[in-house]
């Protein structure tokens, strides 16, 4: 199997990622895995790129976190790939893109003030993916739960970082929708008490293959406990969604 991780964030792009790219590789490196997705908080999210900036250079420096990955990952063998969380400003909800590279963000200018579903609508057209991330995460600060079954592709089921009562309710929701099920780390830090993984059966050349695979139902989803000795414990799934009681 090859294993791949489709949710995490680079300090030198995310304001509330404490481990740079480079060192995040080093991480999923460590542990076996074949790859790795930077998704960094996209402008209407904790970006550390500032707002004033023109375009052009406020997306070179959101680039930043992925170009440090992605050194690192040529160098060591991982094979690392460009997405973003884009989020719905201030309301703690957030969307994963994928399939898009950095020309793509170059070319469309503003993309960040978007409502929610032109951008997926948009997205869609040139070829990407959209996953919502984690739609069940409750906090202090999220008014809502808000969901657009009919614009996304997939659903992340597995978050490593979310509890097992709201990956169940992602996952009951994916399921009666008929949407695919995704998983991902939201990793900020590096080692967490849990990881996730999405398996293949073949290395992918690009996030698009990823995609495409996950859109046929040839994908695996996994979680794993990650003990102090650095070895990874696949979780089973009645522990995975736990039932709260
Ligand atoms: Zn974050
Ligand atoms: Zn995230």
């Amino acid at each position: 199997m090859y294993t791949y991780e489709m949710h995490c964030h680079t300090a030198e792009t995310s304001k509330c990622s404490r481990i740079v790219g480079a060192d995040l590789i080093d991480f999923y490196h460590s542990l076996g895995y074949t790859g790795v997705v930077i998704t960094d908080h996209f402008f209407n999210g904790n970006t550390t790129v500032p707002a004033e900036l023109p375009w052009a250079e406020r997306v070179e420096l959101f680039a930043e976190g992925y170009r440090a990955a992605k050194r690192r990952g040529d160098e060591i063998g991982v094979d690392v790939f460009f997405g973003w969380e884009f989020s719905i400003r201030g309301c703690g909800n957030d969307f994963l893109t994928y399939g898009l590279d950095i020309d793509w963000l170059h070319a469309h200018e503003d993309c960040d003030q978007l409502h929610i579903n032109d951008f997926c609508d948009l997205v869609h057209r040139d070829g990407g993916y959209v996953v919502h991330a984690h739609p069940f995460r409750e906090a202090g600060y999220i008014d809502m739960i808000r969901l657009v079954p009919r614009k996304v592709d997939a659903v992340e089921t597995i978050n490593a970082c979310r509890k097992p009562f709201e990956n169940r309710m992602a996952d009951q929701y994916a399921g009666n929708y008929g949407l695919h099920g995704f998983c991902g780390s939201d990793n900020h830090r590096g080692p967490l008490p849990k990881l996730a993984a999405l398996g293949l059966d073949f290395r992918a050349d690009s996030v698009r293959a990823i995609l495409e695979a996950v859109m046929r139902d040839e994908h695996s989803l996994h979680l794993y406990d990650y003990t102090e000795s650095g070895a990874l414990l696949e979780v089973p799934n009645e522990k995975i969604f736990a039932d709260p009681s």
